[in-house]
C-alpha cells in the first residue's frame, strides 16, 4: 500500500497532526501523531500540528500545553506555527452561507430523541419553514449517491457507502457551535493539507467530509486511516474511556511500542535515543497492515 516518496517534497505534501485539546496525549493518540508524521517525513513533506478546538464544553485546560510538550519529549516537532481551528470561524460562517445559498442546508428542530437511526433529521424540518430566530441546528443535505467511494493509501479501495448513507448530517449545532465535519472538511482540504493520515474510527467521516469539499468546491486531500489502538474489550482507546495519559519519562519505549502496533520494523537495539529510532522508522516507513 505504500507509495513512492521520491515524487514528493514539501510543497507536494503537507500533512498534519490535529488532536482536540481533550486531555493529555495518551498512547493511541501517539500512534496518529506518529504515522502522520513518519508519513510526511518520508515523503519530505511538511508535517503540522493543529489544535482543534471548536468544542470548549469539551475542552481540558492545559491540555494544549500537555499535548504539545508530549509530542516534542517524544521528538514529533512540527513546522511552522500552531493551527487553533476556533481561529478560523470567519472560514466556516462563510462555507455556511454558500451552503446556504446553494440550498444545501435546512434548519432542523429535531432533538436526540426525534432522530432517525441513521442519527439523521426524523420529523421533515426541511419541508417546515423554520425561521432563523427559532433555535435550531443546521443540516447538510446528502445526495446519497455521490457518497462515492474513494482510495485510502493504507486500507485500500473504499466502497461506496451507499448501504448505510446518511441522508443529511449536523454541520452546526444547536448550542451554536460548529460540527466536526464542517471544520475539519475546510480544514483538512487542499492546498492547506495534501495528506491525511489518521485513525480508522474516523473512515466513515471521511465520506462525510468529502461531500462537503465536494459541494464547497475545494479538492480532496489522500486518505490514509491506520489501525487504531483499542482496549481489551476492543474500545478505542481514548481520553474518553480514560486511556492513561503518556509517560514522557519514557518516550523511547512509547515510540518502539508504537511502531510495533504499526508494523514497523523493530529499530536495531543501538538505536537508543529517540532521533535515531525517528531516523530508523522513517527510513522503513511503509504503509502497510
Ligand atoms: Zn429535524
Amino acid at each position: 500500500m505504500n507509495d513512492s516518496p521520491a515524487d514528493t517534497d514539501s510543497n507536494s505534501y503537507r500533512g498534519r497532526f490535529a488532536p482536540s485539546p481533550t486531555g493529555p496525549l495518551h498512547a493511541g493518540s501517539l500512534v496518529a501523531a506518529l504515522a502522520s508524521f513518519l508519513d510526511a517525513r518520508r515523503h519530505h513533506g511538511q508535517w503540522q500540528l493543529r489544535i482543534d478546538d471548536i468544542d470548549p464544553p469539551r475542552a481540558v485546560a492545559g491540555s494544549s500545553d500537555a499535548i504539545t510538550k508530549a509530542l516534542v519529549a517524544h521528538g514529533l516537532v512540527w513546522s511552522g506555527p500552531v493551527l487553533y481551528q476556533s481561529h478560523s470561524s470567519s472560514h466556516y460562517d462563510s462555507a455556511l452561507d454558500r451552503l446556504m445559498s446553494s440550498g444545501w442546508l435546512f434548519r432542523c428542530l429535531c432533538t436526540r430523541a426525534m432522530l432517525d437511526d441513521n442519527g439523521c433529521c426524523g420529523q421533515h424540518c426541511q419541508e417546515k419553514n423554520i425561521s432563523a430566530g427559532t433555535p435550531h441546528s443546521l443540516r447538510v443535505k446528502v445526495a446519497s449517491e455521490r457518497l462515492e467511494g474513494f482510495s485510502d493509501r493504507f486500507l485500500g479501495e473504499q466502497p461506496p457507502l451507499a448501504e448505510t448513507a446518511p441522508k443529511d448530517f449536523i454541520v452546526k449545532r444547536r448550542d451554536g457551535l460548529y460540527a466536526y465535519q464542517l471544520a475539519a472538511a475546510i480544514d483538512d482540504a487542499k492546498p492547506s493539507f495534501t495528506h491525511i493520515v489518521r485513525g480508522a474510527d474516523l473512515l466513515e467521516s471521511t465520506y462525510r467530509q468529502r461531500w462537503l469539499q465536494h459541494l464547497l468546491g475545494l479538492e480532496s486531500p489522500s486518505y490514509a486511516h491506520v489501525t487504531i489502538l483499542v482496549d481489551e474489550a476492543g474500545n478505542k482507546l481514548s481520553k474518553q474511556t480514560g486511556a492513561p495519559p503518556l509517560d514522557s519519562r519514557q518516550p523511547e519505549h512509547n515510540l518502539r511500542q508504537c511502531l510495533q502496533h504499526l508494523a514497523q520494523p523493530a529499530p536495531s537495539s543501538s538505536a537508543r535515543r529517540v532521533p535515531e529510532i525517528l531516523d530508523h522508522a522513517t527510513e522503513h516507513w511503509c504503509m502497510r497492515r
